[in-house]
């Protein structure tokens, strides 16, 4: 990196990722700090306890999001939001998501530190319950206003346990319903995180530009045959409802490779009846899921699968019904902030790529309504969600020297 270029406390960031990887340590390495649970609240501590150290400015809402501020000088200034979440998944790794708060929190710090006078106010966020311990994106989508009291109607574990759990962190879901906030307030949100797969890694790349966050469509499909003596029925003369259910998983998969590379098609329940070794399949219920990243491609390959779906019924001599499931849009990420993040990588001499996140992440419940940004660094093998998740020291420091520039190109009116 050139010399005078103002740099993050390299120390500083290494030893806050060490200590807070003891809160909730497993014995594998890992980090159990599902949301809510009392390693979750310790955490939230820690974080509270690190703004105080660094003399930010704590702030708090009723969804248990917790922020450090470094006010501008000009108090009616727009807010830049920096940050990600301290919650993992049970028995998850040091790195998901905790890379992204304590990178802000010390992007926050060395500007402290450097005594510039900003022209917006930075605000580095720790959003609660990403993962989903209850209701994924609980933090981040009711700043955004994407909450309300439906998404309380199903919550993971159940609704008197939520509340249990919410009040453990002095919130409701009354108060949650209350951090809502005017987005006109916000600049811009940007957020790094690791990969969670292999594509830097065997590039040797040193970030990865998320271009979207990619959508997701499902659907269920019946594949209706007809039961039959499974010795006395010819197997020409058979309507065998599995034949085209098997037939379509594996055409689906050459139609991705052929068509929708980097799109991803998935099979996961698959459910026979009557289900016995002596009858042939009457009925097939299959679930299809699939992922892109803009809503053109979604619906193309909705449009090629569902087709397909259909031939592979009419092959077998089968009836197909469908019907949809869940769809979630794409996020796609702003262009200006994607170029942002390129030339601050560039004026450090860091290699980058673009790439779509493959994976749900905070920045999708602001992307539709603020000037969203998302980056990530290489993870080893590109294992996550697991106590063998780890990221290199060097790669830690370009997390959060890249956030600091970028931070720094968008106060200085990069999207202007
Ligand atoms: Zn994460």
């Amino acid at each position: 990196m050139p010399q005078r270029m103002i740099q993050i406390n390299e120390d500083r960031l290494l030893s806050d990722l060490r200590d807070l990887a003891q809160i909730g340590a497993t014995a594998e390495g890992g980090v159990h700090r599902p949301a809510l649970t009392e390693a979750d609240l310790a955490g939230r501590e820690w974080f509270r306890q690190s703004i105080h150290q660094a003399g930010l400015a704590l702030q708090e809402d009723g969804a248990g999001n917790i922020s450090a501020v470094l006010p501008s000088v000009e108090p009616n200034a727009k807010t830049l939001l920096l940050g990600s979440h301290l919650d993992t998944v049970p028995n998850g790794g040091r790195f998901d998501g905790a890379l992204g708060v304590l990178a802000a929190l010390e992007v926050l710090r060395t500007l402290a530190d450097s005594h510039r006078s900003l022209p917006c106010h930075l605000e580095a966020i720790s959003f609660t319950d990403e993962e989903g311990n209850w209701i994924p994106l609980l933090g981040s989508s009711a700043i955004s206003g994407n909450l309300n009291r439906e998404s309380f109607t199903q919550p993971r574990g159940s609704k008197s346990e939520l509340a249990v759990a919410l009040a453990r962190a002095g919130i409701s879901v009354a108060s949650c319903l209350t951090a809502q906030r005017n987005l006109d307030e916000f600049l811009a949100y940007l957020e790094v995180h690791i990969e969670q797969g292999t594509r830097l890694e065997s590039s040797a790349l040193d970030i990865g530009i998320v271009t979207s966050i990619v959508g997701i469509r499902s659907h269920w499909l019946e594949f209706v045959g007809e039961a039959a003596h499974a010795g006395t029925k010819a197997v020409a003369e058979r309507k065998d409802a599995f034949w085209g259910a098997a037939d379509f998983a594996i055409r689906a998969r050459e139609l991705v490779l052929a068509h929708f590379v980097p799109g991803v098609v998935n099979c996961g329940i698959l459910e026979l009846r009557p289900g016995a070794f002596n009858i042939v399949p009457a009925r097939v219920r299959m679930s299809l899921e699939f992922r892109h990243g803009t809503k053109e491609q979604l619906a193309e390959m909705e449009k090629e699968l569902l087709a397909l779906a259909e031939q592979c019924a009419a092959r077998f001599d089968l009836t197909l019904n469908r019907s949809p499931v869940a769809t979630v849009a794409p996020a796609p990420m702003h262009s200006g902030v994607q170029a942002t993040i390129a030339g601050a990588a560039e004026a450090m001499g860091l290699s980058h790529t673009r790439l779509m996140s493959f994976a749900g992440h905070d920045p999708q419940s602001f992307a539709h309504d603020i000037p969203t940004g998302m980056f990530f660094v290489p993870c080893r093998d590109g294992i996550s969600h697991n106590p063998a998740e780890f990221t290199r020291d060097e790669d830690c420091i370009h997390a959060a020297n890249v956030l600091l520039h970028s931070a720094l190109l968008i106060t200085e009116g990069a999207l202007a």
